[in-house]
């Protein structure tokens, strides 16, 4: 890594790597080659779609959470297949959508039987999505199996709901209940579907297994999943889907930020940063955690500890706790890791925070800049494009 190169770019800014992408590409690629299964992008993890045609080759095509993203999949990734699920469809977005998405979810009995029909004549492939009510995870705000969850049609609702005709539309079914996890998680999971939905599964063509498979992390059990997976698909003859977001650009990005002033409270140094955890990084206060960030350590680890926290006037702006072997120092370059997921495409202007560029890392060693943003954005998102002083 250039840093000297690096260290030239504005801040703040993203920083996306081509070469984590083409590398995480390959794992994706090894997998379905070995197993038969396809994998989607799941879109609202990351959206930069300047890079889907680097990571066209190692992908099955895109999924989409509603009308927009299926758009996006179908515009920016032409050639391969979209999927969407959306927890509810409107009436008057519905026959655009049937342009896009080659594959519809839905979320309920209802919602399959109301537009169920009109997207089989559309020639779509229709799922359901089933909630296998099997909690893996302890990030409730991610678990789509906790009690009261909307995600997903339990087997009881099932049994109330699914007639005959409404069963007969189905090519497939979908689930998605896991964050961050590896192939035992999955393999409990499936474990639950089929006890609760096997007798369906045989009449079925497809399986979507979601997301949240941390398929490219250093420690995944890729061979139990391959198992698992040709397991499945001998077992049922079914076509297995993996549509996982963040497993795909893992590792492939920095938000780069300068430390604007250092301040002290009783016991805590603490940094100021020209970056922001509810802005640029809004899983880090939601989730929550602690990003990774270049060249430091856990609190305590090294010398100095400091807590560093955002620009914005709100208390609650902490992006973590880091040591360092030096004393931070104004001015200085810091640089967040694993920043491609779940930032861009979820970031906001919240207390006026300019948007950070997107610039990305080439194959080749130069760097791009693919979206620069300015005040403008901030302003006319939220009025008249009047342009009046
Ligand atoms: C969020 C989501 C994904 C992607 O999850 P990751 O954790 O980013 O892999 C896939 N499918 C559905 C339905 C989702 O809601």
């Amino acid at each position: 890594m250039n840093w000297n190169m690096i260290n030239k770019l504005p801040t703040p800014s993203y920083l996306l790597l081509e070469e984590q992408l083409v590398a995480n590409g390959e794992v994706l690629q090894t997998l379905q080659r070995q197993t038969g299964c396809k994998v989607l992008l799941a879109q609202k993890a990351f959206s930069a779609y300047d890079l889907y045609p680097l990571l066209e080759p190692y992908l099955a095509g895109t999924e989409a959470s509603g009308l927009y993203e299926a758009r996006l999949g179908h515009e920016e990734m032409p050639s391969k297949e979209c999927h969407v699920f959306c927890g509810a469809y409107k009436e008057e977005e519905f026959d655009e959508l049937l342009t896009y998405a080659d594959h519809i979810v839905f979320n309920t009995p209802y919602q399959l039987k109301l537009f169920g029909p009109r997207a089989k004549a559309a020639g779509k492939e229709i799922g359901l999505r089933i909630n296998p009510e099997c909690s893996t995870q302890s990030h409730g705000i991610y678990d789509p199996c906790s009690a009261g969850s909307r995600l997903g049609t339990t087997i009881e609702q099932w049994y109330q709901e699914m007639t005959p005709e409404a069963i007969a539309l189905l090519d497939g079914v979908h689930f998605h209940t896991l964050c961050e996890q590896g192939a035992e998680d999955f393999a409990t999971t499936l474990q639950a579907v089929e006890a609760k939905f096997g007798q369906y599964l045989s009449h079925l063509k497809w399986l979507n297994c979601g997301g949240g498979h941390y398929i490219t992390h250093k420690d995944y059990n890729l061979g139990l999943l391959a198992k698992l997976l040709i397991a499945w698909r001998d077992r049922y003859g079914l076509q297995m889907y993996l549509e996982p977001g963040e497993a795909v650009v893992l590792n492939a990005g920095y938000l780069l930020t300068t430390v604007l002033d250092l301040t002290i409270n009783g016991d805590y140094k603490i940094g100021i940063l020209d970056c922001s955890g509810a802005c640029h990084m809004p899983d880090v206060i939601e989730m929550p955690y602690t990003p990774p960030l270049v060249n430091a350590k856990r609190p305590g680890e090294a010398l100095y500890t400091y807590r560093l926290g955002s620009q914005t006037c709100l208390a609650g702006d902490v992006i973590g706790e880091y040591s360092f072997d030096h004393e931070l120092k104004r001015g200085e370059r810091l640089a967040f890791a694993d920043m491609a997921l779940y930032t861009m495409c979820k970031n906001n202007t919240f207390n006026g925070m300019p948007l950070p560029s997107i610039y990305v890392l080439r194959l080749d060693g130069s760097v791009s800049l693919i979206k620069k943003f300015s005040y403008d954005d901030f302003k006319y998102r939220l009025g008249t494009k009047l342009k009046v002083r």
